[in-house]
């Protein structure tokens, strides 16, 4: 029986092949392969809807439904069985269509008399094109091979190029990838930009989804899955006795290159009919639509694998290598479903904005991005699909928004944006000599947050009296291997060279919880953030640890030298860190190496804890740097990478700012400088209120020093302090509303 369908399938594909080479104009030929299908799967209908916009199917080509109702039928997406089919990517087979869930009917077809309904989804890739409908009036469930014959040529017509090509000429659906899209994403790095689309990894084409003959394209196959066999065992000898995770990575390739249900389901596909690349891609497809609805997360690294691994296959078939030849269009906007961050330094300040499908608040690529200031997207399902090389694009990283072929209105809205941020920056720019001097009289130091070299020409650019903090990890996490003190002491001494006689203080290294180290073992902890990190692996493999002090010491070359150290918890962990500051001293010193007079040591606080240490640490230690990314998280207990949480509590809360504010007048009381480096630093409003309780030292991203002094030189502090006092008494949750209301006021 399977024999049987499979050469009917085959047959059909091949009619379909004949209709598809003819030359008759669009509709007609649309036309055409709805009376074939129908002839061939013996139903009295075939129909084809394909997407209008996101949210709207339109019956585009029937035979035995109304012919007036072409172009006019629309059904919302989840509307009827269609609608549905469409949503949930998903067949729908039914020999009684209106006892179904779901089911409405659409007078103007005509279909009411059709008693049997199946339904299968044409899309490609994950990208949802549209829905193949065959119907009959005699009752019946369509058996599993005929359904399989219809996906294969829902297959098919997905690999049309533009199924919209195929739509009469005046009532024409915009073909797809012509249409605006608009993606609501998170926030990676803001600022508004507008460009192109730069495809990280443009998607193969497969020019020929049919095949006349299976066994040759069985052959083809097979010789190309030998060759990605030779590639993974490459690969995994190269990264024999590396990193444990790239390993397991790479295993998990070798084995779905084995995988003998992965290839019994290519030969299937194929001996219906399809070619080797068209089969891959079915398979494809279907793990992607897997993808999208698995909630396992090591399930969906696993189809991740496949997907890659599916990737590299139809490179193999068709030749296409990722560097298609392509010229990277003016102004690139890089789209991607993830990057690394040594890739994207790669790329470097070339790139607009950058639209990520994955990615995270915290993750390197997110890290990169904000120290290049290039608008950053994350979150934007599905935009690798979507999006073609050279298309226009404009990307909201304020709002987390991109939008793609956005339309006229939106360009011209979008424009008065980018215009708006222009002239704010003209503005800023005005006042980068200025101090930070409220109206009454409070200055406000403020500095600028960095972690690679290419940072740096911010310092003069936004105005920063220093580097506040010096993320040291970044040079760790862009190598695929530990760095030497000698390349860690050259690059140091360069920044202190660009720096000239602004200050830079140097965090030792902060890795753990999110910032793994690619050559480093990976520690398998239920609760990263809690876990073993920053100071924390400093002391107990102090190897790294004392690497660094050196370099830092011999790059200052007699230079004043300031370091702090992250995570301190408690007064022990300053103290054992600062000893190996002393150690490191004297070892350089008894090498003949030249030590600062000035070296300031401190701590950054970033857990509860260190707020109530002894008087005695706060007396001790040069200074303190509040590292309120961590630390909001833990007054919280809201992790900061979970986006179901992160931004649950207020910076604002009146506790925060009390816990803060508190911190403040420790210091205060000990003479110990405090200053504040989370990104709430950067936040106009947020910065005025760590002002308003006490902090008068503030690092944030370069970009954000204009905004934030711009605001503070237009405040009167103390009065700010009263709002916050009052909103306090009175028992707010939040001094967010009475503080914004206060400067309306002003
Ligand atoms: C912080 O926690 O606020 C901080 C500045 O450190 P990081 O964001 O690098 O953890
Ligand atoms: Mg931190």
């Amino acid at each position: 029986m399977a024999e049987r369908t499979g050469s009917e399938s085959r047959k059909l594909l091949g009619r379909l092949r004949e209709a598809m080479a003819d030359d008759s104009a669009g509709q007609a030929r649309l036309d055409k392969i709805t009376s074939l299908i129908a002839s061939s799967m013996g139903t009295e209908v075939c129909s084809i809807y394909l997407f209008r916009d996101p949210e709207t199917l339109e019956l585009c080509a029937t035979e035995g439904l109304h012919p007036d109702s072409v172009h006019k039928t629309r059904l919302k997406l989840g509307e009827g069985l269609v609608g549905r089919v469409a949503r949930r990517g998903r067949i729908i087979n039914t020999a009684n269509a209106t006892q179904q869930r779901g089911f409405r009917y659409m007078p103007e077809t005509g279909e009411e008399i059709y008693s049997s309904f199946c339904g299968i989804p044409i899309q490609r890739l994950g990208e949802r094109l549209g829905v193949l409908v065959v119907q009959s009036k005699e009752p019946r469930d369509f058996s599993s091979d005929e359904t399989y014959a219809l996906e294969i040529v829902a297959m098919v017509l997905a690999e049309m190029a533009e199924l919209g090509a195929f739509v009469g000429e005046e009532d024409a659906l915009s073909p797809l990838h012509q249409q605006p899209v608009l993606f609501k994403g998170t926030t990676g790095q803001e600022g508004a930009t507008e460009g192109h689309v730069w495809l990280h990894e443009p998607r193969v084409v497969v020019v020929n989804p049919i095949a006349e003959d299976p066994e040759a394209e069985q052959k083809r196959l097979d010789e190309a899955i030998e060759e990605l066999r030779v590639g993974v065992d490459k690969m995994l000898q190269g990264a024999a006795g590396g990193d444990k995770e790239q390993l397991e990575v790479l295993e998990a390739y070798r084995m779905f290159a084995n995988s003998k249900g992965w290839m019994r389901r290519m030969a299937q596909d194929i001996s219906q009919g399809l070619s080797a690349e068209a089969a891959v891609e079915k398979e494809q497809s279907t793990a992607r639509a897997r993808m999208a609805q698995a909630t396992d997360a090591y399930l969906r690294d696993r189809l991740h694998d496949l997907d890659d691994l599916s990737n590299r296959l139809l490179r193999i078939l068709t030749g296409q290598g990722s560097n298609t030849g392509a010229e990277m269009p003016e102004d690139p906007v890089l789209i991607a479903r993830n990057i690394g961050p040594a890739e994207l330094l790669e790329y470097g300040r070339k790139l607009k904005g950058i639209v990520l499908e994955e990615g995270s608040v915290g993750s390197h690529a997110a890290i990169v991005a904000r120290a290049l200031a290039i608008p950053l997207v994350i979150h934007a399902e599905r935009i690798t699909t979507e999006a073609l090389n050279g298309d226009h694009i404009m990307v909201d990283g304020d709002q987390g928004i991109a939008h793609l072929r956005p339309d006229e209105s939106v360009v011209g809205a979008f424009r008065d944006k980018i215009a708006m941020h222009a002239n704010a920056q003209e503005r800023y720019a005005s006042i980068r000599e200025k101090p930070a001097t409220t109206v009454d009289g409070e200055t406000i130091a403020m500095h600028m947050n960095a972690g690679l070299m290419a940072d740096l020409p911010s310092l003069k650019g936004s105005g920063a009296e220093g580097v506040g903090l010096f993320r040291t990890e970044l040079q760790f996490l862009v190598r695929n291997q530990m760095p030497r003190r000698e390349e860690l002491a050259e690059l140091y001494a360069r920044v202190m060279d660009n720096a000239g006689d602004k200050q830079v203080v140097f965090r030792t290294l902060d890795i753990g919880s999110d910032k793994v180290l690619p050559y480093m073992a990976p520690q398998d902890e239920p609760n990263p953030a809690l876990g073993w990190r920053a100071i924390r692996v400093g002391l107990d493999k102090p190897g790294v640890l004392r690497m660094q002090l050196q370099a830092l010491l011999r790059a200052a070359n007699g230079r004043p030298l300031k370091v702090m150290f992250p995570f301190i918890a408690q007064f022990a962990e300053y103290r054992a860190a600062r000893a190996e500051m002393d150690k490191a001293i004297e070892r350089e010193r008894r090498l003949g190496h030249v030590i600062p007079d000035d070296i300031t040591v401190g701590a950054m606080l970033e857990t509860p804890s260190l707020a109530f240490a002894p008087q005695k640490f706060f007396e001790e230690v040069g200074f303190i740097s509040i590292g309120g990314n961590d630390l909001k998280q833990f007054f919280f207990a809201a992790d900061r990478e979970n986006e179901r949480v992160r931004r649950r509590y207020d910076t604002l809360n009146i506790s925060y700012l009390s816990f803060i504010e508190g911190i403040a007048r420790r210091c205060q009381s000990t003479n110990t400088p405090v200053s504040f480096c989370g990104e709430d630093a950067g936040r106009p409003l947020e910065a005025l209120c760590l002002a308003a309780m006490g902090l008068r030292t503030l690092s944030m991203r370069p970009a954000s020093i204009g905004p934030v002094k711009s605001l503070l030189m237009r405040t009167n502090l103390s009065e700010v302090k009263a709002v916050i006092e009052e909103a306090r008494e009175s028992g707010d949750q939040s001094a967010r509303q009475a503080v914004m209301d206060y400067l309306k006021q002003q």
